[in-house]
C-alpha cells in the first residue's frame, strides 16, 4: 500500500472465529479436525524408544489426563503448570490436556540451571510442574508438588481412565500460555499467549504441496516457541511428526532413512552439520523434500552448500519470534524456497512495515529498517512489565521486531542484522543484560560487556568484553569458568578480551557497536 507503506500479505485470508465466541480449549478446537475414532494415522513417533501413538490415542491419552488432573489433582482454569522436558511423547498430550482445562501451559528449557528455572518461576507463578526424572531436583516447592512424567505413573495418568472431564469453557483472550524470551533487552521475560494466539497461529498455516504423506522429523523443541507451534501445526495439517529425545546428526540420519521423512524442521547448524560431513555419504535421503529452517539465519552460501550435496531437497527459511508465538514467514513450494537468502512470504492475515530507526518513517520495497508486524498471533505482553510491553508494542498493535530487514517487490522478506540485543546460539536465545549482571558480580571486575561473535557452526557465540581490577591477574578460561557454572551450557561465554574501559553513551548505555567494530572480523556487519 504505496499512501501508508504498509505491506499486506498477497496470500490467501485466514478465516478466524468471532472473538467473542467461548471455546472448549480442547485438541479439536486447536487441530481444525474432529477426531474420529477410527483415526489410526499415526501422529507422534519417538525415533529414540520406537514408541508411536496414532491420531485416536493422542486424543484420548489428553483427555484421560486432562480428567485426572482436574478431579484428582484438582488444577483450575488460570492455574500455572510449569513444563520442563526435552522432546518426549507426554510432552504434546500434556500441553493439550492443560490447555483443555484452560491451565496455562509454561515450557523451557530442562538443561536450566536452577537459579534459571527460579527466574522463570517466578515470572509463571505455577501451582504444579512437570519434568523429567532427571531435572526434578531444579523444581521449587509448589502447591500441587511436581509430576514426572516418564515414570510408569504418569504413563498410568494418561491411559487409566477414572471419571470424565467436565468441560471447560475459555475466552479467546484468556491466558493459554507462558513463553521466555529477553525481548529486545534486558533480562528474560514471560511472554504471555493467549487461545486466540495459538488458534490464529495454527489457522494461518497453509500446507505445502507434497509429493507423499507428509513425515516431519521435528528437532526443534517443544519448549521453545519453533517447536511448540509445531504441535498445532502439525495436528491440524494431519502430519506424522518423528521425534528425537536429544538431538544427534547420525541418529538424524537414521531416522530419516528408517521413516521415509519428508520434511526436517530444524536451526540452521543442522543445515551446516548435514552440508558438511561425511556422515551422510552412502546414506538413502532421497525422501527428504523439504529442509524447514528458521531461529536464525541461513546464510546464501550455506543454503547454496546444502543444495549441492542434496539436489533433491528445497530449504525453506522462515522467520518468527517467541512473541508472535511462531512462524509468521515462510517459503512454501520450490520456487519461493528458491530466493535464496529470503525468509519467505507472511500469512494472509498479517500486515508488516519496514521502519527507518531515525526519522520513524514507513520505508518503501527494498529499503532497510526495522521490521514491524501486525496480526491477531502477536502476544499480549510481557507478565508484570508494562515498560516492556510498551516498548515492543505500539497502542495500534505493531510489534517492533527488533530486526533489520528489508521486503522486496514480491513481498520476499530478508534479514539483514539484529537490532535488538540478543545473541543467537544455535537458535537458542541469549541475553548480554543477564551474562553482564554475573559477570559484574564477579570480586575482580570492575566492568563488562558481551555481545555477539559470528561463529560458522553455532551461527554466534557470546563474547565478553571485561574491564578488571587493576591489580587482577584474572584470565580468560576463570571468566569462562565463572560463568559455565553460573548458566545453562548454550550461555556459556566462549571468547574474552580485556579492555581498560567499556564505551558507553553519555545515559550509561553500552556501546555494542563499538565494541562490535573492534572484535569483528572485516567481513562482518558492525
Ligand atoms: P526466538 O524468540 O528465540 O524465536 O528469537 C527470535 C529472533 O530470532 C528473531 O527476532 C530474529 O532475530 C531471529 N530469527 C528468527 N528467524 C530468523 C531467520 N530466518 N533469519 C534470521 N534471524 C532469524
Amino acid at each position: 500500500c504505496a499512501e501508508t507503506r504498509t505491506f499486506h500479505s498477497l496470500r490467501p485470508t485466514v478465516q478466524l472465529p468471532p472473538e467473542n465466541v467461548l471455546l472448549s480449549a480442547d485438541a479439536y478446537t486447536y487441530s481444525l479436525r474432529a477426531p474420529s475414532p477410527g483415526d489410526d494415522s499415526p501422529v507422534i513417533i519417538n525415533s529414540t524408544t520406537g514408541q508411536r501413538l496414532s491420531y485416536s490415542e493422542f486424543v484420548r491419552r489428553s483427555k484421560t489426563l486432562a480428567a485426572y488432573l482436574q478431579s484428582i489433582v484438582g488444577l483450575n482454569k488460570g492455574d500455572a503448570a510449569y513444563i520442563l522436558s526435552n522432546n518426549l511423547i507426554q510432552v504434546p498430550v500434556l500441553y493439550f490436556a492443560l490447555l483443555s482445562l484452560g491451565v496455562v501451559v509454561s515450557p523451557a528449557n530442562p538443561i536450566n540451571t536452577k537459579a534459571e528455572v527460579a527466574r522463570q518461576t517466578q515470572l509463571c507463578r505455577p501451582v504444579i510442574a512437570f519434568t523429567i526424572s532427571t531435572a526434578v531436583h531444579k523444581i521449587p516447592k509448589l502447591r500441587y508438588g511436581t509430576i514426572v512424567i516418564d515414570s510408569f505413573e504418569f504413563e498410568l495418568m494418561m491411559t487409566s481412565p477414572r471419571r470424565e472431564m467436565v468441560d471447560v469453557k475459555v475466552s479467546q483472550s484468556d491466558l493459554a500460555g507462558i513463553m521466555y524470551s529477553s525481548g529486545t533487552t534486558g533480562n528474560v521475560k514471560g511472554v504471555m499467549v493467549t487461545h486466540r494466539n495459538l488458534i490464529a497461529m495454527t489457522g494461518s498455516y497453509m500446507q505445502r504441496k507434497a509429493n507423499s504423506p507428509v513425515v516431519l522429523l521435528q528437532i526443534v523443541p517443544y519448549f521453545h516457541v519453533y517447536g511448540f507451534h509445531y504441535v498445532f501445526k502439525c495436528m491440524a495439517m494431519n502430519v506424522t511428526v518423528v521425534i528425537m529425545e536429544k538431538y544427534d546428526l547420525e541418529k538424524t540420519i537414521d531416522a530419516v532413512e528408517k521413516y521415509k521423512v519428508t520434511d526436517l524442521a530444524v536451526a540452521p547448524p543442522v543445515v551446516v552439520a548435514m552440508s558438511k560431513k561425511a556422515v551422510t555419504e552412502g546414506r538413502d535421503l532421497s525422501s527428504l523434500e523439504t529442509v524447514a529452517s528458521g531461529g536464525a539465519p541461513l546464510g546464501k552460501e550455506l543454503i547454496e552448500a546444502f543444495t549441492a550435496k542434496f539436489p533433491g531437497t528445497v530449504i525453506s527459511q522462515g522467520y518468527g519470534m517467541t512473541e508472535v508465538i511462531g512462524r509468521i514467514s515462510e517459503a512454501l513450494d520450490r520456487e519461493e524456497c528458491s530466493r535464496w537468502g529470503s525468509s519467505g512470504k507472511f500469512p494472509g492475515i498479517w500486515e508488516a512495515k519496514i521502519v527507518d530507526q531515525e526519522t520513524g518513517a514507513s520505508l518503501p520495497p527494498l529499503k532497510r529498517g526495522e521490521l514491524w508486524v501486525k496480526g491477531p498471533s502477536i502476544m499480549k505482553g510481557y507478565v508484570n512489565d508494562p515498560k516492556a510491553t510498551s516498548e515492543t508494542l505500539t497502542p495500534d498493535g505493531w510489534l517492533r521486531t527488533g530486526d533489520l530487514c528489508y521486503i522486496d517487490e514480491d513481498g520476499f522478506l530478508f534479514i539483514v542484522d539484529r537490532l535488538k540485543e540478543l545473541i543467537k546460539y544455535k537458535g537458542y536465545q541469549v541475553a548480554p543484560a543477564e551474562l553482564e549482571h554475573l559477570l559484574q558480580s564477579h570480586p575482580q571486575i570492575v566492568d563488562a560487556a558481551v555481545i555477539p561473535y559470528p561463529d560458522d557452526e553455532a551461527g554466534q557465540v557470546p563474547m565478553a568484553f571485561i574491564v578488571r581490577r587493576p591489580e587482577s591477574k584474572l584470565d580468560e578460561a576463570q571468566v569462562m569458568d565463572f560463568i559455565a557454572k553460573q548458566v545453562a551450557p548454550y550461555k556459556k561465554i566462549r571468547r574474552v578480551s580485556f579492555v581498560t574501559s567499556i564505551p558507553k553513551n553519555a545515559s550509561g548505555k553500552i556501546l555494542r557497536k563499538e565494541l562490535k567494530k573492534i572484535s569483528l572480523p572485516e567481513s562482518f556487519p558492525k
